[in-house]
């Protein structure tokens, strides 16, 4: 039976998920789920889980013998949390450079644990000035981690990764790299970029399913953090890495159906490429700016500052504007648009991930300005 006719015997729609993730996956990553009851404990499955994390290391281009993958069980959060809670000595300080929701979400975690940190805030809508990054570095020599969004999602735009990073390893700290919305799209290379841990879920950039978590970093500083304090029992990286390095297993029960599509993604993703993956999804960007310029929509931020993923657009002034209505029509006709993540300022998001392409994108727009007609909201729209 070909893969388009099971689909269709089960009734599984395709939709187009035009939300920062989880992403539209191919079919062949939805029936790759189905498999024979299996025990993770099986060396089998251990195999799979080996073979996954040896692939995780590759997309960011790093060299084995340096760099590891440690997995988690659990969204894309867990590995912020992890890291920040594992990878911060006894009595040192975290600086996190702070311009939307996910590095908030990391002060969050700071002091959820009751760490010292520094939150170095700065607009949402623009990029981080780096001579302040590098001020604070000076002037506090105890900071140990550097900690920054890649993509901030909520607004699209890009932190210069690589220039903080540097900045971080000239004063002696480790750079953390929140990269959820960017790994396996924007191509990474964990060294030149100046990245020690790095980080993801599979439903992002793998265009997998949910249930898997990954950080991508540096073998010696895991080590080292072994006789850190240990702030969490779930979420220790260093007790993760250990218990896999030993046994070949996750410490605790794997996600093992997201493993088999991650198995299948993976296998797709060396099949698209790295460089022809990252061209589709930047047409898809390109073909959502296109869209909303052609309907009239204001950017939130520019787009020279966007990370070619996410595509946050400014609610029109007009009476008729209502977002959930104009959601639910979208998505009852296949296509997910997303609200904003700024408080105070309306908006809501396009995004490129996932396994779709301009085509998509253009049939959304013909949904998207019927929505927009369904409603008398005049088009091109009022800012
Ligand atoms: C999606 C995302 C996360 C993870 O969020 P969850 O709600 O835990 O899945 C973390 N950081 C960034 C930048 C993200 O885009």
């Amino acid at each position: 039976m070909e893969t388009k006719d099971i689909m269709e015997a089960l009734g599984c729609r395709r939709n187009v998920l035009l939300n920062p993730g989880p992403a539209t996956t191919t079919d062949t990553v939805k029936l790759a789920q189905i498999v024979p009851d299996i025990c993770p404990r099986e060396k089998e499955f251990g195999q799979v889980m080996k073979d996954i994390q040896a692939d995780l290391v590759k997309i960011v281009h790093g060299d084995p013998d340096v760099y590891t993958a440690v997995l988690f069980c659990g969204s894309g959060t867990i590995n912020i949390d992890a890291c920040i809670n594992s990878l911060l000595p006894e009595g040192k300080t975290a600086l996190i450079v702070n311009d939307g929701a996910y590095s908030s979400r990391a002060a969050e975690i700071c002091d959820f644990y009751g760490l010292p940190y520094i939150n170095l805030k700065s607009p949402v809508n623009a990029l981080p000035d780096l001579a302040a990054v590098e001020k604070v570095l000076q002037e506090n020599p105890d900071i140990a981690l550097v900690h920054t969004a890649h993509n901030e999602t909520g607004t699209g735009l890009l932190n210069p990764i690589r220039e903080i990073g540097a900045l971080a390893h000239k004063y002696g700290a480790i750079f953390t790299v929140d990269t959820t919305s960017t790994y396996a799209m924007r191509p990474i290379d964990i060294a030149a970029d100046n990245i020690d841990f790095c980080m993801a879920s599979a439903q992002k950039g793998l265009m997998s399913m949910t249930g898997l978590s990954f950080v991508v970093g540096r073998k010696d500083i895991i080590e080292a953090s072994k006789d850190y304090p240990k702030r969490s029992y779930y979420c220790n990286l260093w007790l993760q890495y250990d218990y896999f390095e030993r046994t070949g297993q996750m410490h605790f029960t794997p996600p093992v159906q997201t493993i088999y599509a991650t198995k299948q993604a993976l296998k797709e993703y060396w099949a698209e490429g790295e460089e022809a993956k990252w061209a589709r999804h930047t047409a898809v960007f390109e073909a959502i700016h296109e869209g909303i310029e052609r309907l009239g929509f204001s950017l939130f931020i520019p787009k020279e500052i966007q990370s070619g993923l996410v595509v946050a657009v400014l609610y029109p002034d007009d009476p008729n504007w209502d977002f959930e209505k104009v959601h639910d029509y979208c998505y009852e006709r296949g296509f997910t648009i997303y609200p904003g993540k700024v408080e105070g300022k309306g908006m809501f998001r396009l995004c490129s991930l996932g396994a779709i392409n301009e085509e998509d994108v253009k049939d959304f727009f013909v949904v998207f300005e019927e929505a927009l007609h369904e409603y008398n909201i005049t088009v091109p729209v009022k800012h």
